[in-house]
């Protein structure tokens, strides 16, 4: 594995619009191949799927529910509307689009381990019927052209392998008209607020996963893939040249996450 040149700050010198690059591919802080890529978040949601619903809430002191409303509110989900929620994990954002006045929601997500645990979750009750799990790649997903009002993807892009060809798939399975949403992580510009986060997430949140998981690599991952994200406007830009129109960006938390909204006019 090569090792990205690190800022004093501690960001990758390379923070490039695409992350692929041939055959490599970041990693966090590293670069490798791309099938290793995809093995290494694999292993990563492996570890973590059985605590991710709880370890959100610990890590985040719930703020991170306040950011997945705040997607829902600006969607305004209406019983028409059918949502594709991809990598859509244990199915938070997909359960909170149907108790907001959702139709229909399709979760997918390339791990088993997240599904299989988003199933169990006891809070779904009758919204079941309308809910549908499926394993798929966010690069190549089994939805026809034009099929869907809503796409979301919640903190699952930095994790995805080829990030441009999961936006330009999102473009594709939207209808005329629909609307594609990121919430990610993203970049904090305030000095005090930064330095204090990257304590948190560079010293607290691996400590915390190593106590409740045994797995302080998976939350270094974590705060090294946030680090090696690419800026709100370079994201815009990806979706731009995805063909999305009327990009907007709100920023959460002092920029410590940004939801994108773009539209599919045709
Ligand atoms: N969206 C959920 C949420 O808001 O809680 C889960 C987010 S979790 C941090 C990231 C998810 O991305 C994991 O479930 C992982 O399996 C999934 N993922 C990573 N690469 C993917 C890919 N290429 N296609 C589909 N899902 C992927």
């Amino acid at each position: 594995m090569k090792k990205l040149t690190l800022r004093k700050d501690r960001t990758p010198v390379l923070n490039r619009t695409s992350n692929v690059n041939g055959d490599t591919i970041d990693f966090g802080y590293k670069t490798v191949q791309r099938a290793e890529k995809t093995k290494l978040v694999g292993n990563v949601f492996n570890s973590v799927a059985k605590s991710y619903d709880l370890m959100n809430d610990l890590m985040s002191g719930g703020i991170h529910r306040l950011w997945r409303m705040a997607m829902i509110d600006w969607m305004a989900p209406q019983p028409n509307h059918k949502l594709i929620d991809v990598a859509g994990g244990t199915g938070d954002i997909s359960i909170r689009f149907l108790r907001a006045g959702g139709g229909s929601a399709y979760i997918t997500d390339i791990n088993h381990s997240m599904i299989n645990n988003g199933r169990k979750r006891s809070k779904i009750g009758q919204l079941k019927k309308r809910l549908h799990w499926s394993i798929a790649n966010a690069e190549c997903m089994p939805f026809s052209d034009c099929s869907s009002d809503f796409v979301t993807i919640a903190f699952g892009l930095r994790n995805v392998t080829d990030r441009q060809a999961a936006i330009d798939e999102a473009y594709r399975v939207l209808k005329p008209g629909g609307r594609f949403l990121c919430l990610e992580f993203s970049h904090v510009q305030n000095d005090l607020l930064k330095s204090v986060y990257d304590k948190w997430s560079f010293n607290v949140l691996p400590l915390m996963g190593k106590m409740i998981l045994n797995d302080s690599f998976s939350y270094r991952y974590l705060a090294e893939s946030i680090r090696a994200f690419p800026s709100k406007e370079m994201l815009a830009d990806m979706f731009s040249r995805s063909g999305f129109v009327q990009i907007r960006i709100r920023t959460l938390s002092g920029g410590i996450a940004c939801i994108h909204s773009g539209w599919k006019l045709d």
